[in-house]
């Protein structure tokens, strides 16, 4: 080890990515500080108000919080969570949204790109690794920001707020540009001669960071690792889930007599529909279903009062969350299903 260590600084130097577990601590602290931005957003922007004016004050006694008390996770434990000047006790929630945010980076750092859960850049069948640590890292970007979005807007709905358009619509601007950049298989590599049969399994396909091409085989005015592709692979997922989320507040008109599906809820389905493209996307709005139902009873007894309206945007955005963690699996599901249908 020590006597590579000129190699391992030259070869850092070069590509500092392929060291995923340096930048842990560095994609933590990121985590922290988008945590302390999410709180900003999360009390202010479902009340309309400017999330850049004024600046972090304590509500009691209004005074500014100053820079060195104002640091993600450490200032909440060193000043155990009160005011400086007034001794004000904040809310451990605050605490709780940097904390969170700070594990989740990490843990989408480790899944994405230090374990590479998914064998993203593996030519299917997990034959060899092509991703570079570079490549990963930006596949950990495009994720991050729909993972900081949808944390938010479950939180933002939890509360009983409303979720605001202009707080989802980053989701929506990178899931669509992000898919364009980063169309499938890329960073896989599309194989030589690939030939593209049916039969194939999910699995066995190049895995990138578009989860899967819209179909099988592709046209030959649609080549894998083109813009074209994943722009349709990302609108078709998110045509899915707006017919999905229209169809289901009709079926509730019809029985219920409210539509308990908010444009903020369609907005949020249609940021991961972006997101996943088509296959995921039906996937995803049955888990979220599923979840509602769960949701639904629970939420009035553990909640300080009944819930006025239907968490649908935290069951989207939990669904999301879990078909994203359990996509190996569910390749695994498919294949085991092809195999023996
Ligand atoms: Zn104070």
């Amino acid at each position: 080890m020590w006597q590579d260590l000129d190699f391992h600084l030259i070869h850092f130097l070069y590509y500092p990515f392929n060291y995923p577990y340096v930048w842990l601590p560095v994609v933590f602290w990121l985590g922290a500080i988008a945590g302390s931005f999410l709180n900003v957003c999360i009390s202010r922007m479902p009340k309309g108000r400017s999330i850049l004016w004024p600046k972090s004050h304590c509500h009691n006694c209004y005074q500014p919080i100053r820079g060195k008390d104002n640091i993600p996770i450490v200032s909440f434990l060193t000043l155990l969570g009160r005011c400086r000047r007034c001794g004000l006790r904040f809310s451990a929630g605050y605490f709780g949204v940097e904390l969170f945010m700070a594990t989740a980076f990490a843990g989408l750092w480790l899944y994405d790109v230090a374990w590479n859960v998914r064998a993203i850049g593996s030519s299917g069948e997990r034959l060899y690794m092509q991703a570079r640590g570079s490549d990963l890292a930006c596949v950990w970007l495009y994720h991050a920001v729909l993972l900081f979005v949808l944390t938010g807007a479950a939180l933002m709905d939890w509360a009983d707020g409303p979720v605001p358009q202009r707080f989802l619509a980053p989701a929506l601007a990178t899931g669509i540009v992000g898919a364009t950049l980063g169309p499938w298989p890329w960073p896989g590599p599309l194989p030589p001669r690939y030939v593209n049969p049916a039969d194939l399994t999910w699995r066995d396909l190049p895995q990138g960071m578009q989860l899967l091409p819209p179909w099988r085989p592709l046209p030959s005015w649609l080549p894998g690792e083109s813009p074209e592709l994943g722009l349709v692979t990302s609108l078709l997922g998110a045509v899915v889930a707006l017919a999905a989320l229209y169809a289901a507040n009709g079926l509730f008109q019809l029985t219920i007599r409210s539509m308990p599906v908010s444009l903020s809820a369609i907005h949020c389905g249609t940021a991961i529909g972006i997101y996943f493209g088509w296959q995921a996307t039906v996937i995803h709005l049955l888990f979220a279903g599923v979840l509602l139902g769960l949701f639904f009873p629970l939420r009035g007894r553990i909640g300080r009062r009944p819930g006025r309206r239907l968490p649908v945007v935290a069951s989207l955005c939990f669904a999301a969350g879990l078909v994203f963690l359990a996509w190996p699996w569910i390749l695994w599901v498919e294949a085991t299903f092809r195999r023996y249908l």
